[in-house]
């Protein structure tokens, strides 16, 4: 592990280059997967620090960005790169961008932790300017990198556009947002608890063909075994498992280090927000 300032830099196995933001308590991580021609750039942080300046320190490929998701603490820098595809059911939010008025609660004392902001990054103006995507993730395309291909699997449940990125020749999964070891959302207005479940029997699947989870948030890497139980824990919620803690607006099941939170007063099978 290396320090840059807002940035920690792991290189794993398999020209795998992980770029974190440990300063924030989101711990969103972003990565690297270079080819022989090029290099994919797995989301591009938070927007806080120069983010691509320093993935382009790390590999000489010409970039293509291949987005998880559209939430901002991956989308913060797409706007920098020329090649920048995303599934097309968060397209939208690519083009928005993401405001000031949004961002700036991000820069509250309760999210920073012992890291300086970079210079660069002004709580007063900061904001993730709009990009046009320059292509699609869609369901079975394969982007091809040279010498190195990674398959898209769509992937929704935490959002309607998640997709997962799996590179099956050196068997190791990118699964974005759709899983990861802490509290996972089926409860926000864009999550889709139905449509999570899928994303967990099928994801829970693919592990049996991959040795490495590289997950976007906290804990990296998972063993595949993890994802599997992910999926189990999550047909317990459906069998009518009793939640662990009720709040205002959501029903929280725990699982180890990992929990699901589902709408307030779900009820498996009816796919109800109520
Ligand atoms: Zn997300
Ligand atoms: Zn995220």
């Amino acid at each position: 592990m290396t320090s840059h300032g807002w940035f920690d830099v792991v290189e794993f196995p398999d020209k795998v280059t992980m770029i974190a933001e440990p300063g924030h308590y989101e711990d969103v991580k972003s990565f690297l997967v270079e080819g022989d021609e090029r290099v994919a750039v797995l989301d591009t942080g938070m927007g806080f620090g120069e983010f691509k300046a320093l993935a382009d320190s790390f590999s000489t490929k010409h970039p293509v960005v291949l987005l998880s998701h559209a939430h901002f603490d991956h989308i913060g820098d797409a706007w920098k790169y020329d090649d920048v595809r995303v599934h097309p059911a968060e397209a939208d939010d690519l083009r928005a961008g993401y405001p000031h008025e949004r961002m700036r609660r991000w820069f509250n004392d309760e999210f920073l932790l012992d890291i300086p902001l970079p210079a660069e990054a002004d709580p007063e103006t900061a904001r993730i300017p709009g990009k046009e995507p320059t292509g699609e993730l869609n369901d079975g395309d394969v982007v091809d990198l040279g010498g190195r291909v990674l398959h898209v699997y769509h992937t929704p449940g935490h959002s309607p556009g998640g997709v997962t990125l799996i590179d099956h020749d050196n068997r190791l999964m990118f699964p974005g947002d759709a899983i990861y070891a802490g509290p996972m959302f089926a409860h926000n207005a864009y999550g889709d608890p139905e449509a999570y479940r899928a994303t967990l029997r099928r994801l829970a699947e693919l592990a049996a063909d991959v040795e490495v989870v590289y997950p976007s948030h906290n804990r990296v890497p998972l063993a595949p075994d993890e994802v599997v139980a992910m999926h189990h824990a999550y047909e317990e919620i459906y069998a009518g498992r009793a939640p662990d803690e009720h709040r205002e607006d959501c029903d929280v099941h725990t699982f180890g280090d990992f929990s699901f939170w589902m709408p307030a007063g779900f009820m498996p099978g009816d796919g109800s927000k109520a």
